[in-house]
């Protein structure tokens, strides 16, 4: 059945060969999540892998957009009864963001608590400079046994890493992330239960060109490096982690 690769964050439709890509997934077995960064872009999304085996489509609402975006709220909370992946969804406190920081903090946590109560939603979570603040909202507001969370380009220290574990968190872990010593320090703390991969594409690009979803086959051989099994182990074991993840209800 399928390569096995996981892919667990990718924009699909920011690319111009969107269908095709859903097509290319589909023949190689890649389990895909499309992310969206607007809840408007979700119904087409989901409509497109209504049919696909492997590619689901996240319902997401993107820090970096607010506050333009902030309004799709409730747009957002209307599609969610209906979505089992919800993603991009996050903080961001980068340079270019953190004005915007109080605002996401009250649309992220509307995000958790609204997820906390439907229960059984996946979520992919974006956390650039904003680690311990994502973390303690997840503390606070989506308690373990009402929603799963995958941190997407992880980039946080070894003790806020700790306690994503403790939290239960799952950490999604692209080529950019292990092209660094730091990156691959980290990814060695990392429980190797809780590891998958993602390509974060069209924003990471391969050999000069935006990465595809089965370019991940190239993270797989770092993440093996790093943690000392062989590619094809390190595959199968990110792979049995999906379907521990996709196995949660
Ligand atoms: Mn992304």
């Amino acid at each position: 059945m399928g390569t096995g690769f996981v892919d667990f964050h990718c924009h699909l439709d920011l690319y111009p060969d969107h269908l095709d890509l859903i097509a290319e997934c589909e023949r190689a077995g890649v389990f895909t999540l499309a992310v969206t960064t607007t809840p408007r872009a979700w119904p087409h999304n989901q409509e497109l892998v209504a049919e696909s085996q492997f590619v689901k489509a996240g319902l997401g609402l993107h820090p970096q957009l607010l506050p333009e975006r902030a309004a799709e709220l409730g747009v957002w909370e209307r599609f969610l009864p209906a979505a089992r992946y919800v993603g991009e969804v996050g903080l961001d406190a980068g340079p270019q963001f953190s004005g915007s920081f109080d605002l996401q903090k009250r649309v992220f946590e509307r995000v958790l608590c609204c997820c906390a109560e439907q229960g059984g939603k996946i979520l992919s979570v974006h956390s650039v400079r904003a680690v311990s603040a994502v973390l303690d909202m997840l503390e606070r507001h989506l308690p373990e046994d009402r929603g799963r969370v995958v941190l997407h380009w992880f980039t946080g220290t070894a003790a806020e890493a700790r306690r994503a574990i403790d939290l239960g968190c799952y950490f999604s872990v692209n080529a950019r992330m292990v092209d660094g010593k730091r990156g691959r320090a980290l990814l060695a703390l990392l429980p190797s239960s809780r590891l998958l991969t993602e390509t974060d594409g069209p924003f990471i690009e391969i050999a000069g060109r935006p990465a595809r979803p089965r370019d991940v086959a190239d993270t797989v051989e770092v993440v093996a490096t790093a943690i000392g099994l062989g590619a094809q182990a390190t595959g199968d074991l990110i792979r049995a982690n999906l379907d521990q993840l996709l196995a949660w209800k």
